[in-house]
């Protein structure tokens, strides 16, 4: 099977970096090379940014109409190469193809709906406190040149993001996408280039990440930053953009809540909650991590849950049959060892898996861990891998408390049939995402984003506009 080695696109073009340094890609099914990208080094970063200013110069003064003609073009594009394009990703990345294609049509979703929205970004006008004559109007402009910062989870989604509201409001934008799944988001990159994007308004990169970011976030031309990775390194970028009074937005870790409460629908809690927690291996911001549910439904779910993970087929991502593939890369692999022993030294029952499988790949078995206790690091750390970890609780506020507990704000999850229970924990669990008897099901039109350490600002909805924009105030007098 085809997977192509992946090159640096500056100023529409792609190229080898200019010292021809390149990094080896990995298929995580089975621990073999299959190509390499190209490691930019500052010489590249400095033409990417030059390309990036010119391309903004462009691209700010086109109509939404000719942006939304290019982006509905590419999106088109997507969707014909959408068989190739999630080939690639699932041999890079590992999760099952069907994923693969599904991020990938959802893609083009989220452009098409991105490129309709520019129509939509316009300002006011204001009346002057004592003069009719007095012109008084608020106008949004593009904030000029983006770096955008993304990881290997969903390797084209996570980059679309930020480019389809960049390219909306007007911006050019450089991306450093994940050098450990590279040619899927290049992929993405083509499509933008296939449908007439102009040189120099999208440039991709790849490299030292540290880098990277430390030599485009201080640099004059980039005038927001917008980043999708773990807490820790969130905040040190937030940092350095403050630093050069940069915007930025930021789409950190989580460690989602799910309140399963004892008049839950548990035949619906089991099926959604399955379906997230597995899903690309877990390996999700908004994945469903601590289980909290009430004693009197706790082992029936706890039960339901580990059998439905026991049923799981995990395996290659390209075989037909299989539900859930490797773990991404060997940093996950060990990062579970080290969640699930630790728990079990603290007294959790392992209901299901448990252990890695097999010694090829980063196969971790599907695991449901019950009575898990709060000291433990799978309820305090974020987990990213295919874990539910189980607790019990007897009254809602104190489920409530536990969700709250963490400094995490992205998703959370609830299952009840009380509406009086649904307004409280509407009200009260302080997370950015909250979906209540039913999986997650973030779309184009609504915000994606968390708040605490989860982040701040929003990937989705009219709202992800606003960071990317520059509202200003123009007042013209005439006699
Ligand atoms: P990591 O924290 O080193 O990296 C996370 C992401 O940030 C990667 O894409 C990496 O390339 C990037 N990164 C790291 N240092 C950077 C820097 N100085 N400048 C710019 N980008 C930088 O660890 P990892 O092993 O790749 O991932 C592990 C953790 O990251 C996970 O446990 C999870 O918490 C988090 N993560 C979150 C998301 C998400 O969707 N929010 C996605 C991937 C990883």
């Amino acid at each position: 099977m085809g997977y192509p080695d992946t090159q640096l696109f500056i100023h529409g073009e792609w190229q080898d970096a200019a010292d021809g340094r390149t990094l080896p890609v990995k298929n995580p099914a089975n621990d073999r090379e299959i190509g390499g990208v190209a490691h930019a080094g500052l010489p590249d970063l400095d033409r990417a940014l030059e390309s990036s200013q010119r391309g903004f110069t462009v691209w700010r003064d086109f109509t939404p109409a000719q942006r939304g003609k290019i982006m509905r073009k590419a999106a088109e594009l997507l969707r014909a190469n959408a068989d190739s394009i999630a080939t690639r990703l699932t041999l890079e990345q590992g999760k099952p193809l069907g994923e693969a294609r599904g991020e990938t049509l959802a893609a083009a979703e989220i452009v098409e709906w991105f490129a309709e929205e520019g129509f939509r970004v316009y300002g006011r006008i204001v009346p002057h406190r004592s003069s009719v004559s007095t012109r008084q109007m608020v106008i949004k402009d593009p904030v000029g040149p983006v770096a955008a910062f993304t990881p290997w989870n969903f390797p084209i989604n996570q980059v679309v993001r930020k480019v389809a509201a960049a390219l909306t409001a007007g911006c050019s934008i450089i991306v450093k996408a994940p050098e450990e799944t590279p040619a899927s988001p290049a992929a993405l990159v083509r499509a933008f280039q296939e449908a007439g994007l102009p040189p120099g308004v999208l440039n991709l990169v790849y490299g030292d990440p540290g880098e990277i970011s430390s030599y485009l976030i201080a640099h004059p031309v980039i005038r927001k930053v917008t980043f999708t990775g773990s807490t820790p390194v969130g905040k040190q970028l937030a940092a350095l953009a403050g630093a050069h009074m940069k915007r930025v937005s930021m789409e950190l870790g989580g460690h989602a809540p799910v309140i399963v409460c004892d008049d839950a629908d548990l035949g619906l809690a089991v099926k959604c909650m399955g379906a997230a927690k597995f899903r690309n291996a877990g390996q999700v911001c908004i994945s469903p991590t601590r289980f909290l549910v009430h004693e009197s439904v706790r082992q029936d779910f706890a039960r339901a849950i580990a059998e439905f993970a026991q049923d799981l087929e995990t395996g290659d991502g390209l075989a037909e049959a299989t539900q859930m593939g490797p773990l991404a890369n060997s940093r996950r692999l060990k990062a579970m060892t080290e969640l699930c022993d630790d728990a079990v030294s603290k007294g959790a029952r392992v209901m299901a898996g448990g252990h890695r499988i097999g010694d090829v790949g980063n196969f971790w078995a599907p695991t449901v861990l019950d009575d898990v206790s709060l000291d433990t690091k799978i309820f305090n750390e974020e987990p990213f891998g295919p874990i539910a970890a189980i607790r019990g609780f007897e009254r809602l506020e104190d489920a409530i408390a536990e969700a709250n507990r963490l400094s995490y704000g992205l998703a959370g999850y609830a299952f009840t049939r009380s509406l009086v229970n649904a307004d409280i924990l509407t009200r009260r669990v302080d997370v950015g995402m909250l979906w209540m008897n039913m999986p997650a099901m973030p779309s184009a039109e609504l915000p994606f984003g968390g708040v605490r350490d989860s982040g701040y600002g929003t990937e989705g909805g009219p709202e992800a506009l606003d960071s990317f924009l520059n509202v200003r105030a123009i007042a013209i007098a005439h006699a």
